[in-house]
């Protein structure tokens, strides 16, 4: 048994295709069965190589490991070239040469009759050697499946278009590889967006004629934009790796693209292995889902709150690197990250919160400046550069007493002494409880910035 993930390499991986190839992995996991990965790259022109790379390490990124793959469709072209040729001996498909123009004519007459353009089968019985290849649909008959979303669908061959297998340059379309390969692949369930339902009566007429069994389908419905249209830029990012650079945790877009349009009860937040545990294909909602950034949001702040530190950590490592944060130069980051969890909106946010334990700064916010460096202030870090000087346990209880201590003494609320503080030891000012971020920038860091801070007072009084 298997399922797979069959993505056409023209664009990149989008949440809608990200959630289709969650479904199909979730299917596979549950019934322990094998997920594929394959690449339908037959159309040369429309295939780039960027496109594959985006969708490797888009499934790379959310942990959608495959069994089998990436297969390429462009490697297969003999076995298409076999079935295309048994289909042709056995007279379910033919040749035809009919030029473009009649085809439009034609097509543009049908329309006008309010029929549902089709080719007339003018090639059927002419015996032609060349031109484009065409399947022969049966004539009569209907086709009818289960679609595990889509429920009982039903439609009359007479509908059904004697589709081209084989394009007039010899290269196999869609419809024909897809079938060749969901049967030479053994894929049990086929899983994918619901713009291809209208192949699928195809696609089993396919299947009958090479006398193969028909798989199941799923054909999931649309992600719509937070307005109900197609979901496109203007709703937000489309390319999936821009997730992971907003600041994302993979499993929280997980988490977000599995409850649009699946729900166990009213669950909100689900751990993959809840995911495995509890997806079923049939549960699927059968009306399209609409985008919603804020909701995304707020998935990804719940994660960041529960997830373990150290795959925290693995998943800020690619953020690190953009802001040339050197873990090594600091303190323990498994206790920064420990602090900042809390009060952290997403992994990018996390990462600038990072910058001030392992990367020196030569210059405050002039803003934040402005209006915390002031000739009264600089008489607070003075008096924290001495006293936290003494502190012989540099603990966050132990600089805690010392802005206490200064508070009293000098008869001022906690924000006096805070905010220069805070400024001095981050640069910016942006930083969460300042006895905790002092502890975590360490002694020797913390004097050295509040002298920095105080020669800055000096030098724009002087
Ligand atoms: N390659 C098709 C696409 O990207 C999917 C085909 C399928 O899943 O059957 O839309």
């Amino acid at each position: 048994m298997k399922s797979r993930f069959a993505p056409s390499p023209t664009g990149f991986l989008h949440i809608g295709g990200a959630r289709t190839a969650l479904f199909a992995w979730l299917w596979a996991k549950k019934n322990n069965s094998k997920f594929v990965l394959r690449i339908e790259d037959t159309d040369k022109e429309r295939s780039t190589q960027s496109s594959v790379d985006a969708i490797l390490e888009g499934m790379d990124w959310l942990g959608l490991d495959y069994d089998e793959g990436p297969i390429y469709q462009s490697d297969r072209t003999e076995r298409y070239n076999e079935v295309i040729s048994e289909l042709l001996t056995k007279s379910k498909a033919y040749y035809c040469d009919c030029p473009i123009e009649r085809l439009e004519v034609m097509r543009e007459e049908q329309i006008a009759k309010k029929e549902k353009p089709k080719y007339d089968g003018c090639c059927r019985n002419k015996g032609l050697k060349n031109g484009v290849i065409r399947f022969l649909n049966p004539i009569d008959g209907d086709v009818s499946f289960n679609d595990y979303v889509k429920g009982e669908i039903n439609i009359s061959n007479s509908e059904l278009d004697d589709l081209i297998i084989s394009r007039s340059d010899g290269s196999p379309t869609y419809n024909l590889t897809v079938v060749v390969d969901d049967h030479d692949m053994q894929i049990e369930c086929v899983i994918r967006g619901d713009d291809h339902i209208n192949n699928t009566p195809k696609q089993i007429n396919l299947y009958e004629a090479m006398g193969w069994s028909i798989p199941k389908f799923a054909h999931v419905p649309m992600i719509l934009g937070s307005d109900g249209s197609r979901l496109s830029k203007r709703h937000g990012a489309l390319n999936l790796l821009s997730y992971r650079d907003e600041g994302l945790l993979p499993h929280a877009l997980l988490n977000y693209i599995i409850r649009l349009g699946w729900s166990h009860g009213d669950q909100e937040i689900f751990s993959v292995d809840e995911m495995i545990q509890l997806f079923e294909l049939s549960s699927i909602n059968n009306s399209p889902a609409s985008f919603n950034q804020e909701k995304l949001d707020w998935i990804n702040q719940s994660h960041i709150k529960t997830t373990e530190v150290k795959v925290l950590i693995s998943n800020l490592k690619w953020h690190f690197d953009q802001l040339n944060i050197e873990i090594n130069n600091g303190p323990n980051i498994n206790e920064v990250v420990d602090a900042l969890r809390d009060r952290s909106k997403s992994l990018v946010d996390m990462a600038q919160s990072c910058v001030m334990f392992y990367n020196d700064f030569k210059e405050f916010d002039s803003i934040q400046a402005d209006k915390f460096f002031t000739k009264e202030s600089k008489l607070v870090l003075v008096d924290l550069l001495i006293n936290l000087k003494d502190i012989s346990s540099w603990t966050a209880e132990n600089i805690h007493s010392v802005n206490k201590g200064i508070c009293e003494s000098r008869d001022i609320g906690f924000g006096k002494v805070g905010q220069p503080f805070r400024l001095a030891i981050s640069g910016d000012g942006k930083s969460g409880s300042v006895d905790i971020s002092a502890q975590l920038v360490g002694k020797e860091k913390t004097l050295h910035r509040i002298k920095m801070a105080i020669d800055y007072i000096d030098n724009i009084n002087s």
